[in-house]
């Protein structure tokens, strides 16, 4: 599918990470490279071309110890390693290999999408861990071990293993046969309609989940739910799981969270985006994959 952080295509060696001699060996590869964050989540990139910093790990051996990189995986074949930077690094290191940190929603528009992937990888990794230095067990200090991949409680007592968690979230295109449901809220910019979206809550299934958010944001009720795709959404560490939503209701009623909602058919839609009444979430965005989906369906045309 054609949306940002969905096309990853990453040997992560899950089994073979768990052994840190098999770690120490890949981070002595001739070939092996890393690329480089900032502790705001920030992406390094060359300039000029604005494409994902890789730098030889070869450059980077002396100076900083293999505790400070996690291992990715092995990207056709050479192994790939992230490293954090901390704010007091940064400067330096960007005037150093001529680069700059960028907000990887702006660099995800413009990157190919495999460098996409890999920076989501590795923004969420390193979120995690920035969040994870103490046990929330027992509040003793964790070591992480794994290529960076879990976090081990020092408290031999407790011991207990940490692992990245990622925050489930729906996001649905509601219907009703003729029509799709839009919303925006007051924070997006001006005129943007798009899909509603929620996250998962303990114990709820992805339906339900979509059922309970767009009753709580525009009073609608949903019955069929088709699951369409997932997109990883690293900001900080979500994955955004899109279906079409068939509405069972018609009347809005507005919740705290959406300013305003409309159902469009197919032609209200083109033709008010067109004329920029509205606009739409932006490309790449799975919103806009389920929104576009739906237009095709009912036209046999692509939304332009
Ligand atoms: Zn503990």
């Amino acid at each position: 599918m054609d949306f940002a952080f969905s096309a990853l295509v990453l040997d992560r060696a899950g089994e073979a990470r768990q052994d840190a001699t098999w770690i120490e060996g890949r981070f002595e590869e001739r070939d092996a490279r890393v690329l480089v964050l900032s502790s705001e989540g920030r992406i390094l990139l060359a300039q000029p071309g604005r494409l994902l910093l890789d730098l030889p790990l070869a450059l980077l051996r002396e100076r900083f110890h293999l505790t400070q990189f996690s291992f990715l995986g092995r990207e056709r074949g050479a192994a790939l390693f992230a490293l954090t930077l901390d704010a007091a690094a940064l400067g330096d290191f960007n005037r150093e290999f001529n680069a700059e940190d960028v907000d990887l929603r702006v660099a995800a528009a413009e990157l190919p999408a495999q460098q996409a992937g890999v920076a989501a990888f590795a923004r969420s990794l390193a979120h995690w861990q920035s969040r994870t230095r103490y046990c929330g067990s027992c509040g003793a200090a964790t070591i992480l071990c794994s290529g960076g991949h879990r976090a081990l409680c020092s408290n031999a007592a407790c011991a207990i293993e940490h692992f990245p968690r990622t925050d489930a979230a729906m996001i649905a295109l509601v219907h009703d046969g003729n029509r799709c449901l839009l919303g925006r809220q007051a924070s997006w910019p001006e005129r943007r309609f798009s899909t509603l979206a929620g996250f998962l809550e303990p114990g709820e299934t992805l339906e339900d989940c979509v059922r309970r958010e767009v009753f709580e944001e525009v009073g609608v009720r949903i019955g069929a739910c088709d699951y369409i795709g997932s997109q990883p959404w690293p900001f900080p560490a979500s994955l955004m799981l899109g279906f079409m939503a068939r509405a069972e209701s018609f009347d809005i009623a507005l919740g705290a969270e959406i300013c305003e909602a409309r159902w469009f058919t197919p032609e209200q839609l083109v033709e008010q985006w067109r004329s920029q009444q509205i606009k739409l979430s932006p490309r790449l965005s799975i919103s806009r994959h389920l929104i576009e989906r739906w237009y095709l369906q009912m036209t046999g045309t692509a939304l332009a």
